[in-house]
């Protein structure tokens, strides 16, 4: 057996487990022992049922009788009852949502079983307690024969997989892997990098955090986990980023002079913040290998005024930019803002999205833009008739437009590429941005501009963009007025509505933000799995009931709270048509208030909304609340945020709090990353990082470490020569570390 054996061939699996570690992605031996424990359950001391204190953990080892399988009428869930007689008396037990029971207890078979004894009028109970059969052949294995372990491992369970049978198997292979192919387990980081960080080894630190005898073992083991998945991201990104300063790029000139004639046109003076941003992209631009930075600025923070001063000086040299936004709405914004910047320059800027081609500026009025053919954009673009290009990911899909024109296209030169909110695009259409499109004529490659107002932890912005030279923004333009934010009880709700009201009469406008487009479903329909994950989606409350609905919201605030205004809707689900529409009756400022799902986040700029409203704020994050008040922080009126939660539990609330006494964006950040559970910051759907690798960037020290060991391997042996079994876990792992 090897690490990278398949599970199908060396587990006895039924089709439904198949089905379940497919769902769950874990597909060879090394991914199900990198499957780690959630947490760890002490098992009590072992005791008689005669001997029971109530409140105490204990273990109990005993025969199991009258076993029920019962299904509550009202709420469907599973409950398997069973009674446990140990000689000295008895004691019932009851799971909940545990069906799986029934595979595994059988009528008058011994176990061993561990949990918290209560009890109740009927006398002592064990609910949900852990069990594991006690041997009754030699065949079985028993847990305890590779660490004496008082603590039992609790497993994320997943529908098919018990917590159960993940300790089982998990051993049964560590077992067998350790007796037969230790070899395998032969750690690939390097012996004085673990020493000096105090790190176990590898088969060590899988036996910790499978079986530990002790907490610390576990907690060593964790940080071990933690270093070796930064240690590797930062192997794969670090190499990106030497790899691309060896490439070739334009020779751009910095005209300072004519860039400072530019920025005086502004109808503003720029921040310090943004004239620093300028420089470090100016001298950037004047090196000769291609840009990479990352460009993190609060919302409002003016980015967009930093990306037209830069593109200007790309034009001025001759060459083209590509300017791409995640959404039309936010695409459409950003060309407008050019307009403006460019208004008098000659610069002639496109705008293409799927629904939408325009030119600026219009042959027949030289301050606005006209709308042409997209295949007359694509020819001026490819005739270098258009210096700047705005648009959506249609920047890249139409490709094989570009293609027809490509020689020509190719000759003007796509010098430089900004992505905005750069997050929003998959991996993938990131890749076509930064891979294939930067790769223009002669071998050169486009300097690359990535843009984000999502605030994230410093730890976690240096392992996902550890390719990239970040820059932070940290200051708002002047004159910006602080969001009043105000946590509202729920009775107060009507203070809310009244605020509103005054600012619409005051010629002003309003958002109210719902976590969800539709009502909830009715409970029945929701299995327990499903519902169990999307709470911990939205946030950690499983009571979807109650939680406001876009389409709800707006015919209750409609027709009860506001019939004299206009109201209108926007959620992700509508078509580029409908929302633009929307959008368009918003900013003209038909529409007084628009109730919307978190899709607003993006970007969207109307200066004359100053109230925002956002319920059941507990299931977003705080970097993504403090996004959705940005939304009222643009212009020089004083905006309001009215926070909604139904929850009443203390933590929600001191996080919530954060929000009216943190300074920015950022410091928000930290907090979610400090005291929010690791799932909750969806690490690996976002980042594509595990928990406990979420956990690592707790711990700015740490992810600075694992920075530095792979910079110094980088820099002495960029081929992993003298590494070989790091070279064969990047293989293994398929990372995105390239070994010529
Ligand atoms: P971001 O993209 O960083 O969220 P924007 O570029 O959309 O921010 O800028 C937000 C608003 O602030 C725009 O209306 C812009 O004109 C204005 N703005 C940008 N920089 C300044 C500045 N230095 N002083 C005053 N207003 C500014
Ligand atoms: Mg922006």
């Amino acid at each position: 057996m090897q690490l990278s054996s398949l599970l199908t061939d060396e587990l006895n699996l039924k089709d439904y487990q198949k089905k379940a570690l497919k769902k769950i992605g874990l597909k060879t031996v090394k991914d199900l022992l990198w499957h780690f424990p959630s947490r760890y359950q002490e098992i009590g001391q072992l005791t008689t049922v005669a001997d029971i204190i109530k409140g105490e953990n204990i273990t109990l080892s005993g025969k199991i009788s009258n076993l029920k399988f019962e299904k509550t009428w009202h709420k469907k869930i599973n409950i398997a009852r069973a009674i446990l007689n140990d000689g000295t008396g008895q004691i019932s037990l009851v799971w909940f949502h545990q069906p799986f029971i029934a595979n595994i207890l059988k009528e008058g078979s011994t176990v061993t079983i561990s949990g918290k004894a209560q009890s109740n009028k009927n006398g002592y109970y064990l609910a949900n307690p852990t069990y594991s059969l006690t041997p009754t052949s030699k065949r079985s294995f028993d847990v305890n024969n590779i660490a004496i372990s008082n603590h039992s491992s609790v497993y994320p369970e997943t529908k098919g997989l018990s917590s159960r049978w993940f300790q089982f198997n998990i051993q049964k292979i560590l077992k067998k892997i350790i007796i037969k192919n230790p070899e395998e387990l032969e750690d690939f980081i390097p012996k004085n990098i673990l020493k000096q960080y105090k790190l176990p080894s590898l088969k060590n630190a899988l036996l910790y955090i499978h079986t530990p005898k002790e907490t610390k073992n576990a907690e060593a083991a964790r940080k071990r986990f933690s270093f070796e998945e930064i240690f590797l991201l930062q192997l794969s990104r670090l190499q990106k980023k030497i790899k691309h300063q060896k490439k070739q790029t334009f020779d751009i000139k910095i005209n300072k002079k004519k860039i400072n004639h530019f920025i005086k046109n502004f109808s503003f003076k720029l921040t310090t913040a943004q004239n620093k941003a300028v420089k470090s992209i100016l001298e950037d631009l004047s090196k000769n290998h291609p840009m990479s930075r990352f460009l993190e600025g609060d919302v409002g923070s003016g980015k967009t005024a930093i990306a037209a001063v830069i593109s200007y000086a790309v034009l001025k040299n001759g060459y083209q930019t590509a300017y791409m936004a995640p959404t039309e709405v936010l695409a459409r914004q950003l060309f407008e803002s050019f307009i403006k910047y460019f208004t008098n320059t000659g610069a002639k800027i496109g705008l293409l999205t799927s629904s939408e081609s325009r030119k600026f500026p219009s042959k027949v009025n030289p301050e606005t833009s006209t709308k042409v053919s997209k295949n007359q954009l694509l020819k001026w673009l490819g005739q270098g008739e258009i210096d700047i290009i705005i648009g959506t990911h249609s920047l890249i899909q139409e490709k094989v437009k570009f293609s027809t024109t490509e020689k020509v296209y190719k000759e003007k030169k796509l010098a430089l590429v900004i992505i905005d909110e750069q997050h929003r695009f998959g991996t993938n259409q990131r890749a076509a941005l930064t891979n294939k499109k930067n790769e223009t004529s002669e071998g050169k490659f486009s300097h690359l501009l990535s843009m984000s107002a999502t605030p994230i932890p410093r730890t976690l912005a240096l392992t996902i963009y550890g390719d990239l030279d970040l820059t932070i923004i940290d200051q708002m333009p002047p004159g910006r007025k602080k969001i009043i934010t105000d946590i509202v009880a729920p009775k107060e709700r009507q203070t809310a509505y009244e605020k509103i009201n005054e600012e619409i009469k005051n010629g002003k406008q309003a958002y109210v933000i719902c976590p969800r487009i539709e009502a909830a479903p009715a409970e029945s329909k929701n299995n327990q799995a499903g519902k169990k994950e999307d709470s911990k989606k939205a946030g950690m409350f499983p009571a979807l009931a109650g939680m406001k609905a876009v389409k709800e919201e707006y015919k209750k605030l409609s027709k009860e709270v506001f019939p004299e205004f206009k109201l209108d809707m926007l959620y992700g689900k509508m078509t580029s048509k409908e929302k633009e529409k929307t959008m368009k009756n918003f900013e003209s400022g038909e529409t007084d208030i628009l109730i919307a799902t978190s899709v607003i986040e993006v970007g969207v700029n109307v200066p004359n909304a100053t109230t925002i409203i956002i319920e059941g704020a507990e299931r977003f994050g705080l970097a993504q609340l403090h996004q959705l008040r940005g939304r009222v922080l643009r212009s020089s009126h004083q905006p309001y945020c009215f926070i909604f939660t139904e929850s009443k539990t203390k933590k929600t609330l001191d996080r919530l709090k954060a929000l009216t006494t943190s300074k920015n964006g950022f410091e928000l950040a930290e907090y979610d990353l400090q005291f929010r559970g690791p799932g909750e910051l969806s690490g690996k759907k976002q980042w594509g990082i595990s928990d406990v690798g979420m956990e690592a960037l707790k711990n700015i020290k740490m992810v600075e470490a694992a920075r530095t060991e792979a910079e110094k391997i980088l820099e002495e042996d960029s081929r992993f020569e003298n590494y070989p079994l790091l070279k064969k876990r990047i293989q293994q792992d398929g990372l995105n570390i390239h070994m010529e």
